[in-house]
């Protein structure tokens, strides 16, 4: 047989699939929504599913419009696709030939340079200053004539980070290559700088369904950008990758977006409380903007690894960082859960604090 694989192919992570749910178990390890779907969003996806033998709308215009009203951007410069990562893996197939650099200030998120790679392309990681805000000289000290991308998770995942508007048009005005602002944490943290399209066609924004309107069992997530760089991420998608569920469900969360503004600022008070006692007892709690707070166990003694396994012990997940690009040992991350879900984790980890 001849070797069938590319090289860059090659160099891909192994997967494994994550399982299956275990009852009674605490997952506070994916950034997703702790409340089920409100009863409209619920009603609308049993409307959808009575006409499942039909294809949906291809290129999503029905819910284009929706989010042409919700945003304020022009119909023409939105894209709809399979959750973000849908459009990460659009911006790459749209922007990258083999060999070409994207550039990402670690720690981000893990699936641009998966997305980048899978093309072909080559992730650079830039650093970030100590408390995890973007280093402008080290971002422009990792930019060659093969950058054709500057991703920036605005605020960051997995640190919780809020990056300075001023910082975004700084980065904007130096730029020649496509800057993608990843906004998924958008509505738990209120800024955007989706009115900077018109300034700047080198601005594409991602958005997401799956956080704050808790639709990440459904996949829809949204990118605003000029009408050229969307025309050429459509020429290069499905034409049926969003389902019909998705689309019902989308179109109704916007409808009813008071419910989802109410959970949003239970889960923002929750974050921060969660954020104050971790401090109390003796970690570090870094400043979030998010549905999440990075946390780092060094001052008590225990490495991330050991504080996952304890959690565990007690059917918690939270996700350690141990190991993966810009990151300590004693790094996790913990989703803001139901109030009963944190107090459980609080318990536990007030417990290793204690005995540490
Ligand atoms: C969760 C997440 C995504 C992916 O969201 P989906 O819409 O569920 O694919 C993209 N970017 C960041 C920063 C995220 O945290």
């Amino acid at each position: 047989m001849r070797n069938l694989i590319p090289d860059h192919v090659k160099k891909l992570p192994v997967r494994h699939p994550s399982g299956p749910a275990v009852p009674g178990e605490i997952r506070l390890d994916r950034n997703e929504q702790p409340f089920a779907p409100s009863p409209h969003v619920v009603a609308a996806i049993q409307r959808a599913a009575e006409q499942a033998n039909r294809y949906p709308e291809s290129l999503s215009g029905c819910l284009r419009r929706r989010i042409e009203t919700y945003t304020g951007v022009p119909f023409d410069q939105i894209a709809v696709g399979n959750g973000s990562d849908e459009l990460i893996e659009l911006v790459s197939r749209g922007f990258l030939a083999n060999g070409d650099e994207i550039v990402v200030p670690k720690p981000s998120f893990f699936y641009y340079a998966t997305a980048c790679g899978a093309v072909g392309g080559v992730t650079v990681y830039a650093d970030r200053n100590p408390d995890f805000t973007l280093d402008l000289d080290s971002i422009f000290a990792k930019v060659s004539p093969r950058t054709k991308i500057l991703y920036i998770a605005n605020p960051n995942n997995p640190t919780g980070t809020p990056v300075p508007r001023a910082e975004i048009v700084e980065i904007l005005d130096r730029a020649d290559f496509l800057v993608v602002v990843d906004e998924c944490y958008h509505e738990f943290h209120g800024e955007t700088v989706a009115d900077l399209l018109p300034k700047y066609p080198h601005l594409l924004i991602l958005r997401s369904f799956s956080k704050a309107f808790g639709l990440a069992g459904l996949r829809v997530g949204y990118a605003l950008g000029s009408a050229e760089h969307i025309d050429f991420m459509h020429r290069v998608a499905q034409s049926y990758s969003v389902n019909r569920l998705a689309h019902a469900a989308s179109i109704a969360s916007l409808d009813h977006v008071d419910w989802a503004r109410e959970k949003i600022a239970a889960i923002c008070a929750q974050r921060d409380e969660i954020a104050k006692s971790l401090s109390e007892i003796g970690f570090i709690a870094h400043l979030t903007r998010t549905n999440f707070v990075l946390v780092n166990s060094k001052p008590i003694g225990r490495t991330a690894t050991e504080v996952a396994a304890a959690l565990r012990e007690h059917n918690i997940h939270v996700t350690n960082f141990a190991g993966s690009p810009g990151l300590d040992d004693y790094s996790f991350r913990i989703t803001v859960g139901q109030p009963h879900e944190n107090e459980a984790a609080l318990q536990v980890l007030r417990s290793l604090a204690v005995n540490g």
